[in-house]
């Protein structure tokens, strides 16, 4: 596998896209390819109303901090948190997503990511216990907690971005049973996954039979 030059920084949202799919990850982040469909412009209207950066009182003691700009020198990360809410000195993260939650940790990555980033700006102050997501599709703001193996998780696959970053090529299509991902997928119709194994398949065949026996 040939290495191209690896980035400096990975944006912190291209961890969630890595978790769903390192394909998918490749074409977005290294190539720059996007294909927008409805479940895309319906993520992007929603960000809209929280991507206005500033600060607000919310509630009795809960202050939220709105796009606020997130760097992480160990990890090589950055990327905008879409909500900080503090409550008694306690920082959360919290990430709208449109749609309902889904099976996949990717979403929980990311949020998790965005907590190792800000804790390490805040050295001495004790680990951020746990974040939120709120579902638009549901309307549900679900509990993130940020657990020794959710950390993990995060920590291997920032590793993983730097790794895929490097590719000359993409990864290959998902295999089954992740292959229940594809149909939602905004990229399908640019990765062709089926068409892609079908060649791949009937190239090993055509090179065993040039094979003496
Ligand atoms: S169609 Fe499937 S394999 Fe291809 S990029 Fe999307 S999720 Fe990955």
């Amino acid at each position: 596998m040939n290495a191209r030059n690896v980035p400096d920084t990975i944006p912190i949202s291209a961890l969630n896209t890595l978790e769903y799919c390192p394909r998918r990850f490749y074409y977005q982040f290294v190539q720059s390819d996007m294909v927008i469909n409805e479940f895309v412009l319906e993520g992007t209207l929603l960000h809209r109303r929280v991507n206005q950066a500033g600060t607000q009182t919310v509630g009795q003691d809960v202050m939220q901090t709105t796009r606020l700009y997130l760097f992480s020198e160990e990890l090589r990360l950055s990327g905008f948190t879409d909500v900080i809410e503090e409550q008694r000195g306690l920082l959360i993260p919290v990430e709208y997503k449109h749609g309902q939650q889904g099976e996949w940790l990717n979403d929980a990555l990311q949020l998790c990511a965005q907590a190792l980033c800000l804790e390490e700006r805040l050295p001495g102050k004790p680990p951020i216990p746990y974040g939120y997501i709120f579902y638009a599709g549901s309307r549900r703001r679900v509990q993130v907690d940020f657990s020794a193996e959710l950390r993990a998780k995060t920590r291997a696959a920032i590793e993983l971005a730097f790794q895929v970053a490097a590719l000359e090529k993409p990864p290959l299509p998902l295999e089954p049973p992740l292959t229940a991902r594809c149909p939602n997928c905004s990229l399908v119709s640019l990765c062709l996954p089926d068409e892609v194994k079908l060649l791949r398949s009937r190239k090993e065949k055509a090179l065993a039979n040039t094979l003496p026996d």
